[in-house]
Parts: structure tokens; sequence; C-alpha cells
């Protein structure tokens, strides 16, 4: 596995500067090109959600747009009827804006050049550059070669001017059925480049587009509505995924054939996460087939999904800008991302105290009924930490794996007359492990020494560990889900290995359990972040209910990226 921008080492002076993009940019503005402008666009395809992937390359294309005062668009590349939706269109401006973009009024959509494309279809035939096909598709591949041979020229190559407009038109007005013609580029049949090889233009499609509806029954290819949208709004600088490197010498026939604006194309190396699959097919699947309650299932790598496991605009945006781009394929450790929202996290998520796995702990000398408040710290990383009010009581709640009967030497928790803190209160010592019939323990019996809470001259006395706690009769019950990740293989998609990316879906990927949390949540909303003490941040589920909390585990607390900086050789 590649580590670019591996944690080992920061990043030095000079690889902080320019990016190659950056570069590239300065020196077009440098030299006065394009009057200096800097346009840039993000050109989803409405046929899925967004992932982490075109997270990416929105912050990379608006932000470059950004730093150098231009602007950016969002277009819709929406020339395919059949994979299309406007729930996709709706879902991708949730995102993009609560990623943190405006795209003002530079809303656009490859349907609504369907028109000037016709047009310079037209063109191309008049200039003797593109003909009507009637080859089918299996015949068009089996004639198109191979790098290496030649491809065989149609017999419909040395058509007519007229001919050729006049089957076009017909072909607009749905004349012929699905399959029966294509617009071919004539280009050159024995490019070394297979994308030279008179490429279609456009071909029949008897469908309903989402936004055309039923005007249009002949449809343009991606490649040829692609660069010609760019040329269109005049893009600067056109930012697409290293595939298309060898689409470029196409889309540069183009400009020059139809003589239209010369948007320049730089090509970077697609975001590829560890344990993630990132192809929208793919994804499409897991949530038709049910492995996921949807796109925004939180164990999806999904805009949505992360939003609605907890991530923040921040965190990605962070994490996005971190990596950098690259010029060749590589893998970023999912690590990266998490330790990306922990780091924001922790500056914002409220701290709240819960326990997930109870253990009844009773504290002997502690007078019964009475409840007395303690001091908790909000966020110790704020300016102005905060306190809240925690109720402490003689019953509490303590996690099951806080405690060990017969501890291993390197336990420092609480175990038979062992003393530890509870967070904000008292040093208590445990007296006695509670068992019931079948020898397990249903409770602990401790005293507490009332001279160690703050403010009390025992206060700062010093014991090995501290742990979170919830008092009982105030303790309300939520719903948990603890979410891990949704694949257990490093490259889950492992097509040279033969490998089905559902085969190594990891069936532990959720987790529901119980939660016990006493104050510190009361009117918490859809979204809003917690760190549960010592156990990871977590934020309510939107379709949480006041009755019924649900909170989603965004990450836990240990933050492998970070180990692995400090310590790279382990
Ligand atoms: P497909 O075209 O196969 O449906 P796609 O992921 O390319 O899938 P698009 O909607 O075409 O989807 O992508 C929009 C933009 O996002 C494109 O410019 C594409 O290059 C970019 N993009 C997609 N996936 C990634 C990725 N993993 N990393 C960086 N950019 C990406
Ligand atoms: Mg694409």
């Amino acid at each position: 596995m590649t580590q670019y921008g591996s944690p080992e080492r920061e990043k030095t002076e000079e690889e902080r500067s320019l990016n190659f993009i950056e570069q590239i940019i300065t020196e077009d503005i440098k030299s006065g090109k394009n009057d200096g402008r800097v346009h840039t666009r993000f050109p989803p395809e409405p046929n899925g959600y967004l992932h982490i992937g075109h997270a990416k390359s929105i912050c990379l294309n608006f932000g470059l747009a950004v730093k150098y005062n231009g602007l950016y668009n969002l277009r819709f590349d929406d020339t395919n009827p059949l994979t299309e939706e406007v729930e996709y269109v709706d879902s991708i401006m949730e995102d993009v804006r609560w990623l943190g973009f405006d795209w003002g009024d530079r809303l656009y959509y490859a349907s609504d050049y369907f028109e000037q494309l016709y047009e310079w279809a037209e063109k191309l035939i008049i200039k003797g550059k593109a003909y009507v096909c009637e080859l089918t598709a299996e015949e068009i591949n089996a004639r198109r070669g191979t790098p290496t041979r030649p491809g065989t020229e149609s017999p419909y190559r040395n058509r007519g001017t007229e001919e050729n407009l006049d089957l076009l038109r017909r072909m607009r007005k749905g004349e012929f059925r699905e399959g029966e013609k294509v617009l071919r580029a004539k280009i050159d049949m024995s490019s070394p480049n297979m994308h030279m090889r008179d490429p279609v233009l456009y071909r029949i499609i008897h469908a309903s587009h989402h936004r055309t509806g039923d005007r249009w029954c002949i449809y343009p290819t991606y490649d040829w509505a692609h660069g010609q949208s760019d040329s269109i709004e005049r893009i600067t600088h056109s930012i697409c995924t290293l595939e298309f490197e060898v689409h470029r010498p196409l889309y540069d026939w183009f400009i020059r054939e139809l003589e239209i604006f010369p948007s320049r194309q730089i090509e970077f190396a697609r975001l590829n996460l560890s344990y993630t699959i990132m192809s929208k097919r793919k994804l499409l699947q897991l949530v038709k087939e049910g492995y996921v309650s949807g796109w925004n299932d939180p164990r999806m790598p999904t805009i949505s999904g992360l939003r609605r496991r907890g991530y923040t605009p921040e965190s990605i945006r962070y994490f996005s800008d971190r990596i950098g781009v690259a010029k060749r394929e590589n893998v970023i450790d999912l690590a990266l991302l998490e330790h990306s929202v922990r780091e924001d996290l922790n500056k914002k998520a409220t701290r709240v105290m819960a326990v997930l796995n109870p253990l009844k702990l009773v504290i002997t000398n502690y007078p019964e009924g009475e409840t007395e408040e303690v001091d908790a710290v909000i966020n110790p990383e704020m300016p102005d930490p905060g306190k809240r009010k925690v109720p402490f009581t003689r019953e509490i709640l303590i996690e099951k794996d806080d405690f060990m009967e017969d501890p291993p030497k390197k336990f420092f928790r609480l175990a038979p007359g062992r003393e530890v803190r509870l967070k904000y209160a008292y040093i208590i010592k445990c007296e006695k492990a509670v068992k019931n019939d079948h020898g397990e323990i249903t409770e602990l019996h401790c005293t507490y020494d009332p001279l160690t809470r703050s403010g009390m001259p025992d206060a700062n006395r010093k014991v090995k560990s501290t742990i979170h706690w919830v008092s009982e009769p105030h303790a309300r019950e939520v719903e948990v889900r603890l979410f891990d990740r949704l694949f257990l293989k490093e490259d889950p998609d492992d097509v040279e290995k033969g490998q089905d990316f559902k085969s190594s879906l990891n069936p532990e990927s959720l987790k529901v359990t119980k939660g016990y949390i006493s104050s510190g949540i009361d009117g918490a909303g859809a979204l809003d972040k917690f760190q549960f003490e010592r156990l990871g941040y977590f934020c309510v589920d939107p379709e949480s209910k006041p009755d019924k909390m649900v909170f989603n585990r965004t990450v836990t607390l240990r933050d492998a990226w970070a180990k692995m900086a400090k310590n790279p050789q382990k």
C-alpha cells in the first residue's frame, strides 16, 4: 500500500507550498492566460449520492477557485437518462452546501447544453468530421482493434454530408430504434489512442430525462458532453481524475475542430481509502440489497453517511487538504480520516459521562437518599471550558470492564482493596464484589473518602486511575449504535484476487446497545456532538426522539494515526 503523506513525517515547508495544480494555475495567471481568470467546476453525474472521493474533488476544485479569487460552478453532468434521478440531484446539492460551499447562481446542467451540442454535431458533419454509423455496438467494438493493432474503418464512414445531416436529423426526430444508428466522430481508426478511433458521440435512447422530458431521444456520450460543457462555461482549469488523461487528446481535438474555448484539463489521482469502496455502482448495490439502511447509513463512505455518523464539514475539508493532490494512484489510510474528525471533535464536542456496559456500585458509607452535585468540565479544549453540574449519589453505574476481580499486573483500575478516582468526584475503595448464585458479579460495594472531592484537603491525592460513572437514580437509558468499519479487508475490492467486495463485509460493523447518561444531554438535537468520556465521540442520530434518544458512535478515542505518527517504526 502506498502511504501518500504517511504519518511518520510532517510535510516540509516546500511540500506545504504549492501542489502541481497550483503551480500550473500560478503560471497561467502569471502569463496572463484567460486574462488571469480562474474558473473551476465540480461536475457530478446525478446517479448516486456523493462520497468522500467526491468531497476531495469538491474541496480541490472549489478550494482552488477560492484561493485564486476565482469562481466555481456546480454542474450536473446529466447525459444519461437511464441512471439519473432527481433524488440524487437534491442530495448532491445538500451535500455540497453542507461541506461549506456556495455556488451562488452558478448552477448548471449539461442537459441545458443539448441543443448547443447538437448544433456542434452538425458542424462536425459539415466539416466532414462526423458520420452516422449503422454498425451495432458489438460490431463497433469488434472493429475497434487493439492498442497495437489498428481498427477497421466503418463501411458508413464515407457517407456524404447531406446524407449524414439527414440521418442525424431523423435520429433526433425519433425515426429509428435504439441501437440502430449512432453518430461517430471521424478521426483515425489506426490511432494508438483507442479513444481517437471514431468515438461515438450520440446514441439513440428512447427514455425520458429528468429535466428535458421527452424532448430528446438521442443523448450525447460522456466524452461528447463533458469537455464541451467546460468550454461553454469557460472553465479555465478542468480538473479530473487520472482515468481521463487518455481522453484528453480527444477533448483537445473537439476544441480545435469546433473552435471553442480551450479549457485546460488537469488530471490528479483519485482518492482511494483503505477498508472502503468508492464505486457508486457498488454502493448502490449495498443499498438495494439491504446490506446497509440507505445511502446515508453511518457506515457508508457517502457524505450523507459521514454526516450522520457525526463527521463535521471541517473535518472532511481538513482531511481533503491534508492528503494533498497526487499524480499517481495511491491509497490513503482510513485512520487518517478518523484522525481528522477526532481532532475537530476534540475541540468542539461537549463532554458527558455515559456508561455502556453497566455494573452497579454502592458506596456504603455515603448517606442514603442524598444527591450532591459535582462540577464536570464541558470541554477542556475550549478557551472557556465551562462547567456543568452532575448528580452524585450512593448508587452509581460504572463500566463493567473497569473492574477486575483478579487483575493482571498492568490493570490499574478497580479491584478488591484498590482505590480509583471517580471523575470529578471522590476517591473510592473497593471493599467487596457481590455475586449471584451463578457466581456472576452483580454489584460492587465500595467506600468513599469524603476529603478527596474538589475543594477538600485531599482533593489532589493521587491514585493510579480515574474512571467515569453515572448516578443510577438519575440515569437515563438511551440507544447507542456502535459502528465499526464496513469492510474487514484493507482492499475490499481486490479485483485481481477475484474477490467479491460483499464477501469482505464486516458482520460486526453495527452493534446496537444501551447506554446510561445522567446529565448533559437534555435538549440535544439531531447531530449534536458529544464525547462520552473515555469511550469516544458520539452524535445524536437525526431520527432520535426526546423520549427515546439514539446516539451514533463516530469514532473511538484511540487514535491509530496519531500513534503511528509518534512511533513510526511500530
Ligand atoms: P461514475 O462516473 O462511474 O458514475 P464517478 O465517481 O466518476 O462515477 P462522477 O459523478 O462522474 O462520479 O464524479 C464527479 C466528479 O468527482 C468527477 O470529476 C470525478 O473525477 C470526481 N471523483 C469521483 N470519484 C473520485 C475520487 N475517488 N477521488 C477524487 N475525485 C473523484
Ligand atoms: Mg465520472
